[in-house]
C-alpha cells in the first residue's frame, strides 16, 4: 500500500451513507476518524477500528481531508457551526445532497475558512460504494479533488471530476435524479397498472429490462437535437406519441388509480402540440418543459 493510500480521513456524519463511506475508508486501510451528532452509530465503525471523535471539530483537526455526507445542508451548517476554525489548510468533500446554489455558498464559506471545499454527488446505494458500479461526481477546487482523489478512491474507481464551479456536480445530481426518481415512478405506476388488470409484477418485470433499456439511446438522442435545437420526428411524432399517451391514462383512470403524475405529463404534451410541435419528435418537450412555445 503506498503512503498516500493511507492518509487519514475523518467521516462526518454516520447515517446510512457516512457509515458506509466510512467502512469503505477503513477497509482500504486508512485510518478513519468519525463523528455523529448520535454517538451511537460510531459503535460498528470503532469495533472496525475507526477513532471516534468527541465533535465534528475534533474529527477535522486528527485528518487533512474531512468527508461530510450529512442529511442535508441544514444538517452541515450545525454540524460545522463551530468547526470552522479548524477547517484551515484541509480538504473538505462534501458529499451531502444540496443544490447547486447551496454547494456553492458552502464553498465561499469553507473558502473562508481557508479549506480548499470540493462538492460531490453520490450517484450509488450505500451498498454500491467501493464496487465499480458505483458513480460519484465531484466538483470544485481542483487541487483539493487531487490531493483527495487517492483516497477517494475507495468509493469508487469511477469518480469524475467535473469542473471548478462547486455546483456543477449538485447540478448533475439534480438533473440525474429527476432521471432516476421519474423512471422509477413509472416502474410504480406499471405495476400498479399490472395488477389492476391482474398481472403479477413479477411477470411483467421480466420485460422491463428490454424498455428501459432504449432509454440511453433515447436520451443521447435527446440531447442532441436539444443541442442542435432542431427536432425532426423521425421515429415518433409528437402528436403520435400523444395518442398512445391518451390511451395509457385511459386504462390507468378506468382502475382508479392516480393519474396525478399523467396529468402533468399530459399537460406538457397539450402545450406543445397547441404551439404547432405535432410533428417533431420527442425531444421538443425539452424546451416545452422548459417554458418556451
Ligand atoms: P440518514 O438519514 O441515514 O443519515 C442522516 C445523517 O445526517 C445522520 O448522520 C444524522 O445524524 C445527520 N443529521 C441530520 N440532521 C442533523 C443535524 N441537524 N445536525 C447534525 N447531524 C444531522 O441519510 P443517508 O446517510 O442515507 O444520506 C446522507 C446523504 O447522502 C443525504 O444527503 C442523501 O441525500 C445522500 N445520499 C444517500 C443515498 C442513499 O441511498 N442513502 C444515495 C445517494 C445520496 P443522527 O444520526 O444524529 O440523526
Amino acid at each position: 500500500m503506498s503512503g498516500e493510500a493511507r492518509t487519514p480521513v475523518a467521516v462526518l456524519g454516520l447515517g446510512l451513507m457516512g457509515s458506509a463511506i466510512a467502512r469503505a475508508f477503513l477497509a482500504a486501510g486508512h485510518p478513519t476518524v468519525v463523528w455523529n451528532r448520535t454517538g451511537a452509530k460510531a459503535d460498528a465503525l470503532v469495533e472496525l477500528d475507526a477513532t471516534r471523535a468527541a465533535s465534528a471539530a475534533a474529527a477535522i483537526e486528527n485528518a487533512p481531508l474531512a468527508v461530510v455526507s450529512l442529511l442535508d445542508d441544514d444538517a452541515v451548517g450545525a454540524a460545522l457551526r463551530e468547526a470552522g476554525p479548524r477547517l484551515r489548510g484541509r480538504v473538505l468533500v462534501n458529499l451531502t445532497s444540496s443544490t447547486p446554489e447551496q454547494s456553492r455558498r458552502r464553498a465561499e464559506w469553507a473558502g473562508r475558512h481557508g479549506a480548499e471545499y470540493v462538492d460531490g454527488a453520490v450517484m450509488a446505494v450505500p451498498q454500491g460504494l467501493g464496487t465499480p458500479d458505483a458513480l460519484l461526481l465531484y466538483s470544485g477546487s481542483e487541487s483539493g479533488y487531487r490531493t483527495a482523489e487517492p483516497v477517494l478512491r475507495a468509493l469508487t474507481e469511477q469518480g469524475t471530476y467535473l469542473g471548478a464551479d462547486h455546483g456543477r456536480a449538485a447540478a448533475f445530481d439534480a438533473a440525474l435524479v429527476s432521471v432516476f426518481w421519474l423512471s422509477l415512478f413509472g416502474v410504480s405506476l406499471g405495476i400498479a397498472l399490472a395488477e389492476a388488470e391482474g398481472v403479477k409484477g413479477s411477470e411483467l418485470v421480466r420485460f422491463t429490462p428490454a424498455v428501459v433499456g432504449l432509454l440511453p439511446d433515447m436520451a443521447a438522442h435527446t440531447a442532441a437535437q436539444v443541442e442542435a435545437g432542431h427536432y425532426p420526428g423521425h421515429d415518433t411524432s409528437i402528436s403520435s406519441a400523444y395518442t398512445a399517451f391518451a390511451t395509457l391514462r385511459e386504462v390507468v383512470a378506468r382502475h382508479g388509480i392516480d393519474t396525478g403524475v399523467l396529468d402533468a405529463t399530459g399537460e406538457v404534451f397539450r402545450r406543445a402540440l397547441a404551439a404547432g410541435h405535432g410533428a417533431d419528435g420527442l425531444a421538443r418537450l425539452v424546451p416545452t418543459l422548459a417554458g418556451s412555445r
